[in-house]
């Protein structure tokens, strides 16, 4: 460590006691997320309390010129959270204050630390919820840092949708307010969507005003299974076409029902299958299940199993949840690289196509999960990162898909976000004069490139 990050980290020491920590049990868990990317130490992690010791302990690492690598819970698979260059890793999961729930509003703000669970736990009693689900102990900094979604996005919606405006501390120290609470403004550019999505590389963000959404007062779920992945994905593109306001849509493949049953002890039919919900009031909810019925029955699906209760419909949707879990069972001390892309809805069905095409000639696991409602299809490639046959075989298939989203108008990261992993695709994405534009707002916030260098811009 040079003689400026040790004086750095006796600044934050002196000032901040314990809750400043050089541990390498607690470095380590900090120097990685959920990513099959190596781990990345940061010298030390600072566990912050309120706002204005993030403001004080950013001074502190400005004046030194330490990098900050701002963390919520760890959870994201892109590489994003590791230290490539070391420096402090801010770690903002004990800022869990709920401040204001206004149901007149229907909106409410919270800490970054705050997990979605948490605050559904709090506002249910009145009748709300906030519906972008991404893993569970998710926490509101990193969701929206992430631009992250989730299974409810076909209805309600991204991060990008559901934050009204933030606060945020700058590299230097400074406290900025990105906009008020209306639900909409032409005030100027858009900041809150600048943050939205900026992976820890603009700043720190220390406060979200969220929409909140109404409990609807019917909700039904459904599984339905399919001959093929292709009958599958038609249905959902019909059903969408037909502009039914699914609340969500939700697409595996065979092997990773496979996977399912064998983690969560189900007994699905292992062939591709649809995971559906509706909501609203019972009447609209009967006549949408009438449609989606005919849809799915006329591409071949079959074998409709409904949720009874809300004690199953949680069942549901919990094993839906578990696909990653699950997978891991397919290939026992295996690491999982994961895919994220997204394409046109027109597109889907010829995008999963080749994909699939593709796996069929691969010996690697990799169980096909998606939002598919949006565009939106993972592939949890099992591999063992210590074989370099395997490894290079799983970045072709990673890589491969990607170029072909790309290629069909659509992205390589839906939800997940850039990190280090999807770097090398910001130019085939967005072009040069986008990345350009992306770098010179970058050093104009952070001059010295402190906040989590090295990751999203190429
Ligand atoms: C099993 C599983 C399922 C998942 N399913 C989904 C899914 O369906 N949809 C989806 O979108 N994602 C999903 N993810 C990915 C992950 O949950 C999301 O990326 C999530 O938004 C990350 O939140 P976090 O609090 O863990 O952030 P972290 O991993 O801690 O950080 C993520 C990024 O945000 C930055 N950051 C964190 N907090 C702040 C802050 N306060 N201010 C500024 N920057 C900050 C970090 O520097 C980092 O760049 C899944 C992950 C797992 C493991």
């Amino acid at each position: 460590m040079t003689n400026d990050r040790q004086l750095a980290i006796a600044a934050l020491a002196a000032r901040f006691g314990d809750r400043l920590s050089t541990a390498s049990a607690i470095r380590d868990q900090h120097g990685h997320g959920e990513s099959w990317h190596p781990t990345a130490l940061p010298d030390a992690v600072f566990f912050a309390e309120n706002e204005a010791e993030v403001s004080e302990a950013v001074r502190i690492c400005a004046d030194h010129r330490l990098p900050i690598v701002p963390f919520g819970a760890g959870t994201s698979v892109e590489g994003q959270v590791q230290a490539m260059q070391g420096g402090l890793s801010i770690d903002l999961s004990a800022m869990k204050r709920i401040i204001a729930v206004r149901p007149d509003d229907m909106d409410c703000t919270v800490e970054p630390g705050v997990t979605r669970v948490e605050l559904n736990e709090h506002i249910r009693d009145q009748g709300l919820f906030f519906p972008v689900d991404p893993a569970g102990e998710a926490t509101f900094g990193g969701m929206a840092a992430t631009r992250a979604s989730g299974t409810n996005a076909v209805r309600y919606g991204t991060m990008k949708d559901m934050v009204l405006s933030l606060r945020a501390v700058l590299p230097d120290g400074t406290i900025l307010r990105s906009g008020q609470r209306a639900k909409k403004s032409s005030a100027g550019y858009d900041l809150t969507r600048l943050f939205i999505g900026s992976e820890g590389t603009l700043g720190i963000i220390t406060e979200l005003n969220l929409k909140l959404a109404g409990i609807p007062e019917q909700v039904s779920a459904a599984t339905c299974s399919f001959p093929d992945m292709e009958s599958a994905v038609r249905t959902v593109v019909e059903v969408l076409q037909c502009g039914i306001n699914m609340s969500r849509i939700e697409v595996a493949d065979e092997v990773q029902l496979k996977a399912i049953n064998l983690y969560c002890k189900t007994n699905f039919p292992e062939q591709p299958m649809l995971f559906l919900e509706f909501a609203g009031n019972a009447k609209g909810v009967a006549a949408e299940i009438e449609i989606v019925r005919d849809l799915a029955q006329g591409n071949g699906g079959s074998d409709f199993r409904w949720a009874a209760n809300e004690e199953e419909r949680r069942a549901l949707w919990h094993a839906r949840y578990m696909a990653v879990a699950s997978s891991k069972l397919l290939k026992p001390g295996a690491r999982g690289m994961s895919t994220d892309v997204c394409v046109p809805i027109s597109r889907l069905v010829e995008c999963i196509a080749e994909t699939k095409a593709d796996l069929a000639r691969c010996s690697l696991p990799a169980p096909l999960v998606g939002h598919v409602g949006d565009g939106n299809f993972h592939l949890y490639i099992l591999f063992d990162p210590d074989d370099p046959t395997e490894t290079a075989e799983a970045m072709r298939i990673s890589e491969d898909l990607a170029a072909r989203a790309i290629a069909m108008e659509g992205t390589c990261t839906g939800e997940h976000g850039v990190g280090l992993g999807k770097r090398k695709f910001m130019v085939e994405e967005l072009g040069d004069p986008a990345v350009a534009a992306m770098r010179a707002i970058k050093a104009a916030i952070d001059p010295h490139n402190l906040m989590n260098p090295g990751k999203m811009l190429p």
